[in-house]
């Protein structure tokens, strides 16, 4: 309606003004040397308007050259972009394919063309990491870490370096930054968790896990290492809890509650954990307390009633009725333990020693890592090969 409006009142507006400018009177004359020209005045008026129309025209096109080169520039530009972009995915793919010198190169031509952006920094870092060139690697995590949005890989980079090399100090500053960077990541408990482990904090251990296996651990070593009684027996009545047939989890848990003057429920204790899963360290600490070889058949006996006809049961029999010199009872014990099938050596040990043999074969059973296969004299929290927590499992045959 109103585009109406306005092209009538100015089509009527132009036709006034043409017939006003038609109807001027008089003569426009121009002299230059000896060229002399003579027209109209509406005639001239025209030519006016035309003249002008051109010199807009051949500005416009003077300003377009003008403008060329910076098109040029920006062309080039986002060829750069894009050759930058192409390095990057080439570089990443070569990190997956675990190809470190490929993976360096597309990071050194990324950065020519794109600087040093965040996802460059990354794969600069991470190939630098790939090379084995820690250096530089932790340069350009450093680098990384400044980075308001990216800030997290970093972070995340400098972390699994301090780890490595064990420099706890480090290591706890880059994961409080981390967590400031993205708070509750996974991840960063399971490193956090590693960290307190490596630094045997086994309280914050712990609270970081949930996996039964990794709390009985951890409260076996936290009650082995706790200072007061009380403290031990929380911890190891935590472990046995979580893991009932953990051996040394079931030792600590009587050994606290000897150590708080409850003898008996210590004794308790012990059998319980004999019924979840009898194993000699709980058979040397139930009869740690007796003197006598005497006393301690007989409080074999009382131990092997739990779970009779288990072999440990038999050769906790046989060993002390054998120190005790009861040797009808050793010998049957012992051949009971071989009849099982279940024999690491330590019958046949008995057998040849009431033979006055001393053939000490030894012992086949053992701890081992149940993630490695590696084997262990003594139980550990975490695997001393692997370093995984809470893999250790008694063997009793390899
Ligand atoms: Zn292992």
């Amino acid at each position: 309606m109103w585009r109406a409006v306005r092209f009538i009142v100015i089509a009527a507006l132009l036709l006034v003004l043409a017939w006003w400018i038609g109807g001027l009177p008089g003569d426009v004359t121009a002299v230059s040397g000896p060229y002399r020209v003579e027209t109209s005045v509406p005639a001239a008026l025209l030519i006016l308007v035309l003249i002008a129309l051109l010199l807009t025209a051949l500005l416009r096109v003077l300003g377009g050259v003008r403008r060329a080169p910076g098109g040029v520039l920006a062309w080039r530009g986002g060829r750069r972009q894009r050759l930058g972009e192409i390095a990057t995915q080439r570089g990443l793919v070569a990190l997956a394919a675990g190809d470190a010198a490929a993976a360096r190169a597309e990071a050194g031509r990324a950065r020519k063309c794109l600087g040093d952006t965040p996802l460059v920094l990354l794969l600069t870092a991470e190939s630098a990491r790939l090379a084995g060139m820690a250096e530089q690697a932790q340069e350009a995590f450093r680098q990384l870490a400044q980075h308001k949005d990216m800030g997290f890989l970093g972070h995340h980079g400098l972390l699994r370096h301090s780890l490595a090399v064990q420099d706890h100090e480090a290591a706890r500053d880059h994961v409080v930054a981390a967590e400031r960077a993205y708070p509750g990541s996974a991840w960063l408990q399971e490193q956090k968790k590693a960290l307190a482990v490596r630094q045997q904090d086994w309280g914050t251990a712990l609270a970081l896990t949930r996996n039964p296996a990794e709390i009985a651990a951890f409260a076996t070593a936290a009650a082995s290492a706790s200072t007061t009684p009380q403290n031990a027996l929380a911890y190891a009545k935590k472990a046995v809890k979580a893991s009932p047939g953990l051996a040394p989890a079931v030792v600590a848990y009587a050994a606290a509650l000897r150590q708080v003057g409850k003898p008996r429920a210590a004794k308790k204790a012990l059998a319980v954990g004999w019924k979840a899963a009898p194993h000699p360290l709980i058979a040397a600490a139930y009869l740690d307390p007796l003197a006598t070889p005497l006393e301690r058949a007989q409080a074999a006996s009382e131990l092997a009633a739990v779970r009779p006809n288990h072999p440990e049961s038999e050769l906790v029999l046989g060993e002390t009725a054998l120190a005790a010199r009861l040797t009808g009872e050793a010998r049957r014990h012992a051949e009971a333990a071989l009849a099982t099938h279940a024999d690491d050596g330590r019958a046949t040990d008995i057998l040849a020693r009431l033979e006055g043999k001393l053939a000490h074969a030894g012992s086949d059973a053992g701890w081992v890592c149940e993630s490695c296969q590696t084997r262990c004299v003594d139980w550990a929290p975490i695997c001393p090969h692997c370093q995984r927590l809470g893999t250790l499992v008694w063997r009793a045959q390899q």
